[in-house]
């Protein structure tokens, strides 16, 4: 294990702590900062909040992007406006961030957990589609749910630390069962399937900068569509739904103050001008750790699934089991290596210990194995 150390030590050339994902502002970061309060537009109107917007959109190839305060308000917002409502029930995979299943919740539903692939670690589009089979009936081209009589009204999918998951197949069960897809793109700017980005595979797409992302803004999100209609209502719910008037404030109707502020849009113009080479340098750690991993039986380095391409925004290694993998977490945490297990999975949460879920055996399986290594990009 100590080669281990050693070996993420060389990488990172230094003898210090090393942390799982730290950002790097090396670009035009403290320029556009100054600029932006030169202009005293720090809050929420400014030139970087459009920028951002038309650059970001332009990057993923989506019509239009909505930036907002944080990835869990992208994902809040995008579920409203893919109109999920109190007592609905939404699709999810048990293997994720805790924001998949807290956004869901703000709207009064109800998460159903979908086991994810072992080669992708995203939801399964087999698991989906049997759950649906097994469980569900088309009534008024509404998906209902036979045990409890709800609408299932939205799939949430994940791409796992930035390896996009089998999207085509979800979202073409969810067009014959008449569910809307909402692509929990978080983890995953810079990933594309079959090259179509993530976050457009589905009618929203909902992303996150905060400080541990692939690029930051300190907090903030972004809401991705094609659609016009709702990008609008995008932009009027994260804006507290105020009608344009030059001095009248009226509101139409409860909208939230999500809007991505100047000061954050200033920071993340200058991160993404630098995107590219992030990614061009977590592929080379990528490929470093996959030839050095190469000689341990014991210990898969996790690649990238077929017809993919990660980002690679966490590296992850696969161990033999739970207690192998804990051995591995203490010697290098023990050592100022920070590793990480993947999360505990949210069907085993006190708050969603009640609902419904399929088989979920390789969401188990990945639960007692994965970690995560250091995955700064190097510059
Ligand atoms: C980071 C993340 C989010 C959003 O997080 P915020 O901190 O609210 O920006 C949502 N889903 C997943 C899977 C994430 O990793």
């Amino acid at each position: 294990m100590q080669a281990i150390v050693d070996f993420i030590r060389e990488l990172y050339k230094t003898q210090e702590f090393i942390p799982l994902h730290e950002p790097k502002f090396i670009g035009n970061e403290k320029k556009y900062l100054n600029e932006c309060i030169d202009s005293t537009f720090v809050s929420s109107v400014g030139v970087f909040v459009n920028r951002f917007e038309e650059e970001f959109a332009k990057y993923i190839g989506s019509k239009y992007a909505v930036a907002v305060v944080n990835g869990t308000a992208a994902l809040h917002i995008s579920l409203l406006l893919a109109d999920v409502q109190e007592e609905d029930e939404v699709l999810t995979q048990p293997l994720t961030f805790i924001a998949t299943c807290n956004a869901i919740s703000y709207c009064g539903a109800k998460p159903i957990f979908v086991d994810v692939d072992l080669d992708t670690l995203g939801m399964s589009p087999k698991s989906l589609e049997s759950f649906l089979e097994k469980n569900c009936e088309i009534q008024n081209h509404q998906c209902i749910n036979k045990a409890t009589k709800n609408i299932i009204r939205a799939c949430v999918p994940m791409h796992t630390f930035g390896h996009p998951c089998k999207i085509d197949a979800i979202q073409k069960i969810c067009e014959k069962w008449h569910i809307v897809l909402v692509e929990d793109a978080a983890e995953s700017l810079g990933s594309f399937y079959k090259d179509k980005h993530t976050g457009t595979f589905g009618k929203l797409g909902a992303f996150s900068f905060n400080g541990n992302k692939i690029i930051t803004s300190g907090g903030g999100g972004v809401i991705v569509t094609d659609d016009e209609h709702l990008a609008k209502k995008a932009k009027h719910l994260t804006t507290t739904a105020k009608l344009p008037h030059p001095y009248e404030y009226t509101h139409d109707m409860i909208g939230y103050n999500y809007r991505m502020p100047n000061l954050n849009a200033a920071l993340l113009v200058a991160q993404m001008e630098k995107l590219e080479q992030f990614l061009a340098s977590k592929r080379k750690l990528t490929e470093e750790y996959a030839n050095f991993f190469a000689q341990f039986d014991d210990i898969e380095f996790i690649r990238e699934p077929k017809e993919a391409h990660s980002n690679y925004w966490l590296q992850a290694v696969m161990l033999q089991n739970n207690e192998e993998r804990e051995a591995f977490l203490q010697y290098l945490n023990k050592h100022n290596v920070m590793t990480r297990p993947i999360w505990r999975l949210m069907s085993e949460l006190e708050m969603f210990a009640d609902c419904q879920k399929t088989d979920l055996s390789n969401a188990e399986y990945l639960q007692e194995r994965v970690v995560n290594l250091p995955s700064s990009v190097r510059v």
